[in-house]
């Protein structure tokens, strides 16, 4: 039986980026309400030099989203501490009136092989892309028992060794450990726990950071590796994130939305 979406709250981090996007497009097209999580999106976050300003960006989407007929709230926070993590919890629980819905999709990538990899870019990744998703269920858990669901989005990465981002590799495997383990957990409680492996989509961690280290044009990549010959998209997987939060009997999954 399809799970009815209507009026249902969603937090989805890494709003601002590409796909974090697609999901919240999905979600708000099947009557969720959104609470966009980012770095950079409050006002003073914005004008920071520490932050990246994710701002205008965010504001738009949110637009778009009321446009859908979504309510939708910028909600400023650093996935990778805890209090950040539980008052953003917190304010959209009040704001919203409840939660549903965590999208766990905020993460970030640096390409260096081991030999020359420091800590600091081990630990970085590590932080926002494993531990962040451990520190955004623990505080969701409360709000999704009795029916929540959690979707992460980890990677085709999660599944193999990819030459040059062994710690993101790492990170990802990190984000499939923990889907299997949330699973079972929450089991009990209701909770169903799955995630989305996008394979290439076209976003600043291809065009800055993987494509330059690969020294391979990115279309030449595209149809080299992928049989379908085609990237993905952000909104390819939204719809994933949608499916998952309509098939209630579907826990501990992940699919891999990557071409073939
Ligand atoms: P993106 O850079 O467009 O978006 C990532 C977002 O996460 C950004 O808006 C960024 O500000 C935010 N973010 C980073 N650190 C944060 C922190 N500490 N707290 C809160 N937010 C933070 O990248 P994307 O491609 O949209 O990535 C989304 C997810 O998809 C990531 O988990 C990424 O690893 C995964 N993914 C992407 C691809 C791809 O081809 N682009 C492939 C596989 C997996």
């Amino acid at each position: 039986e399809e799970h009815n979406l209507d009026s249902l709250v969603a937090i989805v981090t890494g709003a601002a980026g590409d796909i974090g996007g697609g999901i919240t497009r999905e979600l708000a097209k099947e009557g969720c309400d959104l609470a966009l999580v980012d770095l950079g999106v409050s006002e003073e976050a914005a004008e920071s030099d520490t932050k990246p300003d994710n701002r205008e960006h965010a504001l738009e989407l949110a637009d778009e989203l009321n446009s859908l007929g979504a309510e939708a709230r910028l909600i400023e926070c650093d996935v990778t501490d805890a209090e950040q993590v539980r008052d953003m919890v917190e304010t959209t629980v009040e704001e919203l009136g409840s939660l549903d819905i965590l999208a766990s999709n905020a993460g970030i990538i640096s390409y260096s092989p081991v030999e020359e990899m420091d800590e600091g870019q081990w630990d970085a990744v590590m932080d926002v892309n494993a531990k962040g998703v451990f520190l955004c269920a623990r505080a969701a858990i409360p709000h999704l028992k009795g029916g929540g669901t959690i979707i992460n989005t980890a990677s085709i990465a999660g599944e193999i060794g990819s030459k040059g981002i062994a710690h993101y590799s790492a990170s990802k495997h990190s984000v499939m450990a923990l889907t299997k383990t949330l699973a079972l957990e929450l089991a009990e409680d209701d909770v169903t726990v799955n995630a989305i492996c996008p394979g290439i989509v076209d976003t600043p961690m291809w065009r800055d950071v993987l494509t330059p280290a690969s020294g391979e044009a990115y279309e030449d990549t595209i149809q080299r590796s992928i049989p379908l010959h085609r990237d993905q998209k952000p909104e390819d997987m939204g719809r994933l994130a949608v499916f998952f939060a309509q098939n209630r009997n579907i826990t501990g999954e992940a699919v891999k939305v990557d071409g073939g």
